[in-house]
């Protein structure tokens, strides 16, 4: 607001000058023009004297509010068309006529009391020599007038301006205090737990971008809350069963005459119980280890050692099962991902492998490059699982069949987490299955070139 009153003071100045010096120009040119004309004709008189000068310029003085006077080459007074003042044979120091008998032509004007004053002087030249001067002034009160009505409209425009400018502020400024009062009541609803609380913000400026970006983050707080909301319950509702499966099994143990032979099942059955009860809260711990990590926590890791890695810890399992482990992994490829994640990757898909694999069934375990892409494939000749539930498969909790799943100790969040690290390495997972004869994992991670110094 500040500034604009300070541009709209410098531009009341600016107009009053401009408007000044208009008629600063015009009238320039006028009165040099005159004087040129008088001086011309002066100087083409034969004899220079009060009568023959009155005669040669009486057009010009026949304007009113006009003063001339004629000097000699010495100032002295010739001619002066108002006799009143007695001038005439006087010498008239005047500084314009001590300039223009050097030969300067002369102009200058002052405006005081709404009265314009012009003056004018210029040198008679005759023959190459100065033989005079043409001295004339001009009282103008009515050019005044318009000056000074000018400058006066000019004022009451600004001052107008200006009160429009301070009323403007005023409104506009109110304007933003109660929309930014409006965040912050927003602001605080959302803090006390509301956040299907939407902030309506009419017009197109900055506090609206504001608002639609408020918003946006509290439809994300609202998203990431339902999440965690169904995190908690399904998480509880999976640690329930096996606790109300111990619990059962301790108070049958309790309540009942049982033989030994059947009490040392029913602690066995306790301990398989406690055994789910703690991978599930290691998975679950897995998980939220992967979420509190950093996009930039990585390391460059060679697939191929890692694989042989997870079918080293995992041969006994495949053994039991009698399931036989193929791998290719004639190139090897470098990526940058934790090795640790990329082995929990590799680990919980080979295990379901071999888990979901059928009697005597085999595994094979490939790794290829393809574009800028590290593949590795995961196949297995298992049960399949069916087309309704590939879209669910890495959901939290999600299990196809929830019996077999629980018989073979799973939790439904191998794959989940599979998924989470997947996606925070910039790789891709992609599954392919059919019904009766296996599922085959594909998954991408872009390959990072070592120099060769690095290696
Ligand atoms: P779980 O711990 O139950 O194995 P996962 O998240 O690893 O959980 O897998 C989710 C579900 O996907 C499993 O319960 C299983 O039904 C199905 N699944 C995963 N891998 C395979 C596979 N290779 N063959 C058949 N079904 C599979």
């Amino acid at each position: 607001m500040l500034i604009t009153f300070a541009v709209l003071l410098f531009l009341n100045i600016y107009c009053a000058q401009a408007c000044q010096s208009v008629f600063y120009n015009s009238k320039k040119t006028t009165m040099l023009e005159l004087c040129q004309i008088a001086a011309g004709n002066v100087a083409d008189l034969q004899v220079l004297n009060h009568d023959t000068v009155a005669d040669s310029v009486a057009d010009i003085t026949a304007l009113e509010q006009t003063r001339l006077i004629v000097t000699d080459q010495n100032t002295r007074v010739i001619y002066d068309n108002m006799e009143s003042t007695v001038t005439k044979g006087k010498y008239l120091l005047y500084p314009e006529i001590v300039k223009a008998l050097e030969g300067n032509k002369i102009f200058h004007w002052n405006y005081h009391d709404g009265t314009m004053r012009s003056c004018t002087a210029m040198p008679i030249v005759s023959h190459g020599a100065y033989i005079g001067c043409v001295y004339m002034t001009e009282y103008d009160s009515e050019q005044g007038r318009l000056i000074s009505s000018l400058q006066s409209t000019i004022f009451t425009i600004t001052l107008v301006l200006e009160i429009a400018v301070i009323l403007f502020s005023f409104l506009s400024s109110n304007g933003h205090i109660k929309r930014i009062k409006q965040i912050l009541t927003s602001i605080r609803t959302v803090r006390n737990g509301d956040y299907s609380h939407k902030l309506e913000m009419s017009g197109h400026d900055e506090l609206n971008i504001l608002s639609s970006e408020f918003n946006d983050l509290i439809d994300r707080l609202q998203t990431s809350e339902n999440k965690r909301n169904r995190f908690v319950s399904d998480a509880s509702h999976e640690l329930k069963t096996p606790l109300a499966s111990i619990k059962l099994l301790a108070d049958s143990i309790l309540q009942n005459d049982m033989d030994m032979e059947t009490v040392r099942e029913f602690v066995g059955d306790i301990g398989n119980e406690a055994e789910r009860l703690n991978r599930m809260s290691q998975k679950l711990l897995a998980l939220s280890r992967i979420d509190a990590r950093q996009e930039t926590d990585a390391e460059i890791t060679y697939i191929a050692p890692t694989v042989e890695r997870v079918v080293r810890m995992l041969s006994p399992t495949a053994k039991n099962n009698n399931i036989t482990v193929h791998t290719d992994l004639t190139e090897d490829y470098s990526v940058l991902i934790l090795e640790d994640d990329l082995y929990q990757v590799l680990f919980n898909l080979v295990e379901n492998g071999i888990k979901y694999n059928k009697k005597d069934g085999e595994l094979f375990i490939t790794l290829k490059k393809q574009e800028e892409d590290a593949v590795i494939e995961i196949r297995d000749t298992g049960m399949g699982i069916p087309e309704d539930a590939l879209e669910h498969i890495f959901e939290r909790f999600y299990r196809v069949d929830k019996a077999r799943s629980r018989s073979t100790g799973g939790s439904g969040l191998g794959l989940s987490i599979v998924r989470n690290i997947i996606r925070r390495n910039h790789g891709r997972i992609h599954v392919e299955s059919t019904m009766g004869s296996g599922t085959k994992f594909t998954l991408h991670f872009p390959i990072f070139e070592v120099e060769e110094e690095q290696k």
